[in-house]
């Protein structure tokens, strides 16, 4: 929707994956001024046709448009986002379809990399609804020990001190120091931030917190890969659920 340069990257990059795994993709690139009516009838059409098996709307939308009511008119059952309410739920209660991508391709880093979670003390900063929520009810799916800090939390830096994992999702260029990590913890940055003079650079700084972690991810190269092959697992995850119920 629009024009949002980062949203042109992000949506290219999903195309570009699509057509690496052998996933047909549509693009619907709308006008900024597109209407209410004009997007969930574009949703509706989405929803009924059986040639698509996943349906993700880029965001952030123009202002005027209703984000919350976009997400709950795409199907849970082609919502490979996994934003929609009823998806929502299903993680909670750890009996799910699909996991929102950001969180699971975090998940999945972790365990790739050998780390084991159980009684770990973890420490996500952010609380979104598609990153540091989620991620906190997976972590503690996987018997992490789990502290969600937010821009409200008390001590920021004594709380990320206790951490074994750190999970930063916060939006704030290097707000995470490497005097806030502890000596073998495990950084894994999830912030995109693009600087002034347009470097991209995570939530951790990255030079600092390196010396102390055993394992850290990169920004760029980090999590956003991962986002996108998550993306990739739930559409063929979709797919098979559609051509099974066929
Ligand atoms: P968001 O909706 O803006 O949420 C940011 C969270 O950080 C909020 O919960 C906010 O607290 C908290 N916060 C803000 N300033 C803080 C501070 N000084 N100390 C502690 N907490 C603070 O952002 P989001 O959508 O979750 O995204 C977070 C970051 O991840 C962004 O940089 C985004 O670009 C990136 N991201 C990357 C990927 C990827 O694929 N790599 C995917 C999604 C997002 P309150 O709730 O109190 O306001």
């Amino acid at each position: 929707m629009g024009d949002d340069p980062a949203s042109r990257i992000y949506v290219n990059n999903k195309k570009k994956a699509c057509e690496y795994c052998g996933i047909r993709s549509f693009e619907y690139a709308m006008p900024a001024e597109t209407t209410q009516e004009e997007l969930m009838a574009l949703i509706e059409k989405l929803n009924n046709d059986d040639s698509v098996d996943g349906i993700l709307c880029q965001l952030p939308i123009p202002k005027h448009l209703d984000e919350k009511a976009v997400i709950n008119a795409i199907r849970p059952d082609k919502d490979v986002d996994a934003f929609h309410p009823a998806n929502v739920g299903k993680i909670m209660i750890g009996d799910y379809d699909f996991l929102p991508c950001t969180p699971a391709g975090v998940m999945e880093l972790i365990k790739e990399s050998g780390i084991d979670i159980t009684g770990k003390e973890c420490v996500v900063i952010g609380r979104s609804n598609i990153v540091g929520k989620p991620m906190a009810m997976l972590l503690l799916h996987a018997h992490g020990t789990v502290t969600i800090c937010h821009s409200r939390t008390k001590d920021l830096a004594e709380t990320v001190r206790r951490a074994d994992i750190v999970v930063a999702a916060v939006g704030v260029p290097e707000l995470i120091t490497g005097d806030m990590i502890k000596e073998g913890a495990v950084v894994i940055d999830v912030g995109m931030n693009r600087l002034a003079d347009k470097k991209l650079v995570g939530d951790v700084e990255f030079s600092g917190a390196s010396e102390k972690a055993s394992a850290i991810t990169p920004v760029p190269g980090g999590v956003g890969p991962m986002t996108i092959a998550m993306l990739m697992k739930n559409t063929v995850k979709a797919a098979l659920v559609h051509s099974e119920n066929k």
